[in-house]
């Protein structure tokens, strides 16, 4: 086989091993990925989309496609969640395009993943592979190989692995051990729109800050299903993403809240519960032929909505590399990793410090609520330009 036409190998088919997958073939390079579920799939919860996603989207000719399913809210509040006084509302609308060039908008994770899947299954530079999980794999220094669960071994120029917060790759490429549990613990359900009482409707994204808890709700899929997300301290742990979590122990943390708060949270029956955790930032993700993408490079918190955008902007940047470098992988993802970690650790950091900004108590959050609620527009647009003006 020649050189060239030897695909890149990616492990794993989240948000970042498909957007990667096709970030890749867009630029002319073949690419095969394996993904270890037996079909690709997210869970049922909404994403925020910074406008920064939407630069990279933009490039790879998907922005469109993912603005198709999403809501595009007016406006951020963020409200007291013992008082129910509003602390600052962040407009989204003109001002907010013309500023930062691109929308912000929420959408359902099943649809933005279903969005990157067509886009790959419509590209004859990709191969996707289910129920195939990437156990091993060896640099060879002119290609790679990896051995998949069922014991094969497969042969390809390079390996980028996006296989996500507990990715076995980054053991044996970075080697830090286990995710850094936070402390805290989200709920999420989703709800039809018709189930949420229709005073509670609003168009907007919405977070009520609380003591050492917070909660977001916002529209999704065009207005029509609604996503809420509760998040309070806890050190409970418990690997992966779709735990059920009990109803009783969420209430004990929001029960003195308002009731606009009490009343949305009592219409989910089965909550599912992520443990979160993140990591220290490090900027060696890369050795030789393999490379790290996404959570499994740079996990974070969510607390500024980011995960899935940052991965997306590695993807994008990934493969301009490749494009530019096409004979020297390991050079590409070294500039690649070069150009990437210090707005990914920034990041990472920034997220644990809007963690604590949100969960604030007594004069903390007093201090809070005066420092944000005084700024103008402007101001709070100039606050988060290093991330949304980005990359
Ligand atoms: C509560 C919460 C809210 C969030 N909100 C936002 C938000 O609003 N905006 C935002 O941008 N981000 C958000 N994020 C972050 C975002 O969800 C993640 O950063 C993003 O999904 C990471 O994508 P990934 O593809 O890197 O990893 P993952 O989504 O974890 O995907 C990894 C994939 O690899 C597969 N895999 C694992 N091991 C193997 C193997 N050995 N072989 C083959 N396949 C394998 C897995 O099955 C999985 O499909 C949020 C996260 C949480 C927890």
């Amino acid at each position: 086989m020649a050189r060239g036409s030897e695909p890149i190998l990616i492990s794993g088919g989240g948000i970042g091993g498909l957007i990667t997958a096709f970030s890749l073939a867009h630029r002319g390079i073949p690419v095969r990925l394996f993904e270890q579920s037996p079909e690709f799939k997210e869970v049922g919860a909404g994403i925020q989309l910074g406008p920064n996603i939407f630069k990279m989207l933009e490039k790879v000719g998907l922005k469109e496609a993912v603005l198709a399913d999403a809501h595009v809210p007016p406006a951020q509040e963020m409200r007291d969640a013992l008082t129910g006084k509003l602390i600052t509302r962040i407009p989204l609308g003109d001002d907010f395009r013309r500023r930062f060039g691109q929308p912000y908008a929420v959408t359902h994770r099943a649809d933005i993943l279903a969005t990157f899947l067509k886009a790959c299954q419509g590209n004859d530079l990709i191969q996707l592979e289910t129920s195939r999980r990437v156990d091993d794999f060896a640099d060879h220094g002119d290609h790679v190989t990896v051995t998949l669960n069922n014991g094969e071994t497969v042969r390809g120029r390079a390996l980028i692995a996006c296989d996500g917060m507990w990715s076995k790759i980054r053991e044996r490429i970075v080697g830090d051990g286990k995710p850094r549990v936070s402390g805290h613990i989200a709920y999420r359900g989703v709800l039809k729109k018709e189930d949420v009482p229709a005073d509670l409707w609003r168009p907007d994204v919405i977070l009520w800050a609380g003591p050492r808890t917070h909660f977001v709700h916002y529209p999704l899929r065009r207005g029509e299903l609604y996503n809420l997300v509760a998040v309070f301290h806890s050190d409970h742990y418990e690997e992966g993403w779709d735990a059920e979590g009990s109803k009783d122990v969420m209430w004990q943390h929001f029960k003195m809240q308002v009731p606009e708060v009490l009343r949305m949270l009592e219409r989910i029956d089965t909550w599912r519960m992520w443990v979160l955790c993140d990591r220290e930032p490090v900027k060696d993700w890369t050795k030789g032929n393999v490379t790290l993408l996404g959570d499994a490079a740079h996990p974070m918190l969510q607390y500024l909505a980011q995960g899935a955008c940052m991965a997306t902007e590695d993807a994008v940047v990934l493969a301009d590399k490749v494009a530019a470098s096409p004979d020297d992988l390991p050079a590409a993802f070294k500039a690649y990793q070069q150009e990437r970690y210090l707005r990914t650790g920034r990041t990472q950091i920034m997220a644990r410090i809007y963690g604590e900004f949100y969960h604030a108590r007594g004069v903390a959050a007093e201090l809070r609520d005066m420092a944000i609620g005084s700024r103008t527009q402007e101001q709070s647009y100039d606050g988060i330009n290093w991330l949304y003006g980005g990359p």
